[in-house]
């Protein structure tokens, strides 16, 4: 879905859709993208079966863990503005932001 510009992915809550930022794939390589696609269908299957879908929820963050996906999406290159110290991560599933005053290792 090219519409997406600043977020890898993102789940509607509503039609059950994943959607994927092309970009992503051409900037960071398929690895990465696999890395949103696991982060997104964690939301998706924890919010089908009724279990705690946002990230600070330990359902969550356990099933990243387990299937081994990055909590957090990797900026794309034009968000990455070098005068700006804090930076900004927002999950589009969940609607919520991270601030972060050093650049976050976002394989973690
Ligand atoms: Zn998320």
């Amino acid at each position: 879905n090219s519409r997406l510009k600043k977020t890898g992915g993102r789940y509607l809550l509503n039609s059950h859709n994943i959607e994927l930022n092309k970009k992503y794939l051409t900037e960071h390589g398929q690895k990465e993208l696999e890395g949103i696609i696991k982060h997104e269908l964690c939301h998706y299957h924890l919010h089908l079966e009724g279990k705690g879908y946002k990230h600070r929820d330990k359902d969550f963050r356990t099933l990243l863990k387990e299937v081994g996906a990055p909590r957090f999406c990797t900026p794309l290159a034009e968000e990455k503005k070098p005068q700006r110290k804090v930076r900004t991560y927002k999950c589009e599933a969940c609607g919520q932001t991270f601030l972060r005053k050093r650049k976050m290792d976002t394989s973690r």
